[in-house]
């Protein structure tokens, strides 16, 4: 029995966009230049997706409204997102996750491959606030919108 719409993806006709399922994607894990430093991550096995998906891509903080390059971030225990600094960008990364859900619901996405560990896109690990490299079990803001919905979040590390 199946338990994830990945596991539905290979049997996706090789042949005309419109039958393939739509799936959410990191933009910069399709190489676009988009992350806090201003590169990309790209990721072979999220590009070979595109034979059998039509992959829709959003970068969550750019769609919130930040610049690139930006300051990095992280998600403090009191749920709030701040720099290194201490600004508090919260509002961005809500914004930007409510972008990419009304993204995701608007193209009828069949799931989401984001970017591991990423504030806004980590679907199992983040930062754990104190801007010290200390991973922590947890999901970015968009990840998190996106399950709330009912959409499958995976990361590039699980394909
Ligand atoms: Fe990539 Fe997501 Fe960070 Fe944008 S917010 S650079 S898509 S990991």
């Amino acid at each position: 029995m199946r338990d994830s719409v990945f596991d539905t993806v290979d049997d996706a006709p090789r042949a005309g966009q419109a039958a393939k399922p739509a799936i959410l994607v990191s933009a910069c894990l399709l190489g676009v230049e988009c992350t806090h430093r201003g590169g990309s991550k790209t990721n072979e096995a999220v590009g070979r997706l595109a034979e059998v998906a039509r992959l829709v891509p959003i970068c969550p903080e750019v769609a919130g409204g930040l610049p690139i390059p930006r300051p990095s971030a992280e998600i403090g225990r009191d749920g709030r997102v701040r720099t290194q600094s201490g600004d508090d960008v919260t509002h961005c990364y809500e914004r930007g996750a409510e972008q990419a859900l009304a993204l995701a619901l608007a193209e009828g996405v069949q799931g989401a491959v984001l970017k591991a560990r990423s504030p806004s896109c980590g679907s199992r690990e983040i930062y754990d606030g104190t801007h010290s490299g200390v991973l922590i079990d947890g999901e970015g803001v968009t990840a998190a919108a996106l399950r709330r919905a009912g959409v499958e979040v995976i990361s590039e590390e699980d394909l």
